[in-house]
């Protein structure tokens, strides 16, 4: 039997109804109560380590559990992560570069009913999860709707669908059928090299979605506020304005005062290319990091991870010009 562990954190999987609306208030032990006979296909251990709405969860959050998912690797064959669903991508992209090359499945799912909901998904969800768990291919995952995703590639497009998560600018991972989980080894990266905790983050990363005539005096602010890095969700391939409200040239001070900045495109799929129009081009000249195909989860945690590992900006370009988990297409 595959030893696998749980550790949970709470979200609408285990939820219950308050006065306030949904909160997380059952265990791990209420959780594998409704996993009913599945659970005895797998060595089973539970631990609890968060009660909480993922809206709660943030960087230290993030650290605990790429901490206790690091201690737990040699002991299990997977670990399943329940999580709630709505930054269920940020910690599943976090994850992939804190226990980078981690040598077995963590694999990240939850529900968009709870698990004691007579309609609910979860127990789906954790049948999927487990077996992904049980797989032995390595990385971090996120399993949901009968699909795996690969976690640095998971962003949550519905609100209520039982398919809450696409796999954007990469191949499913998995998918289960009548023939059981079907796996697509290409869609999983190799491991290269061994893996170590790297939980450092700098949290001061900020996030921008251009909107028509955004005044470029946000970068002072931000600035003001000793942000470090902040990705933007440019318009279509890549474009930044520079008529009347002169973007470019905040972006030139930005680089001066040693900000890190990574262009994304907004549009949800394919990939940036900032070289294609003059408005992305005066972008690049001012030394700004293209996102490519990468989802703003991908990105957004992969600045704050970079920034946490080195303040030399060469550094973090470099790191960004690598796939370290798949995140992006080379
Ligand atoms: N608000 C919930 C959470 O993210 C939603 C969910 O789990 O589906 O914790």
């Amino acid at each position: 039997m595959k030893r696998v562990l749980l550790l949970t954190t709470g979200g609408t999987i285990a939820s219950r109804l308050t006065d306030e609306g949904l909160a997380p208030g059952l265990d791990g032990a209420a959780l594998t109560h409704y996993l009913g006979a599945l659970a005895d296909s797998y060595d089973l251990t539970v631990r609890d380590i968060l009660h909480l709405d993922s809206s709660n969860i943030q960087p230290e959050e993030w650290r605990l559990i790429a901490q206790k998912v690091y201690e737990a690797r040699e002991d299990f064959d997977g670990i399943v992560v329940s999580h709630g669903t709505d930054t269920m991508a940020y910690t599943a992209s976090v994850l992939s570069y804190m226990v980078r090359n981690i040598p077995i499945p963590v694999v990240l799912t939850g529900a968009q009913l709870p698990v004691e909901h007579p309609l609910t998904d979860g127990v789906d969800n954790l049948r999927t999860a487990f077996a992904m768990a049980a797989s032995g291919k390595p990385g971090v995952f996120l399993a949901f709707d009968r699909r795996v995703i690969l976690g640095c590639r998971a962003v949550k497009t519905h609100t209520t669908a039982f398919g809450a998560f696409d796999s954007v600018n990469w191949p499913l991972v998995g998918r289960v059928n009548g023939a059981g989980l079907s796996l697509n080894a290409a869609a999983i990266p190799p491991l290269d090299g061994p893996c170590r905790l790297r939980d450092k983050l700098c949290e001061a990363v900020f996030l921008i979605k251009l909107t028509p005539g955004l005044d470029p005096e946000i970068f002072d602010m931000l600035l003001r506020m000793h942000y470090r890095g902040v990705v933007i969700e440019a318009f279509g391939a890549g474009g930044l304005h520079f008529i009347r409200r002169n973007l470019i040239e905040k972006l030139h001070t930005a680089a001066q005062a040693g900000m890190a900045v990574v262009v994304c495109s907004q549009c949800l799929y394919e990939s940036s290319n900032f070289t294609l129009y003059q408005a992305g081009q005066k972008a690049l000249a001012e030394g700004v990091i293209q996102g490519y195909d990468m989802t703003t989860e991908g990105a957004v945690t992969k600045l704050m991870w970079a920034l946490g590992q080195t303040e030399d900006l060469d550094e973090v370009r470099s790191l960004f010009e690598r796939s370290l988990a798949g995140e992006r297409s080379v």
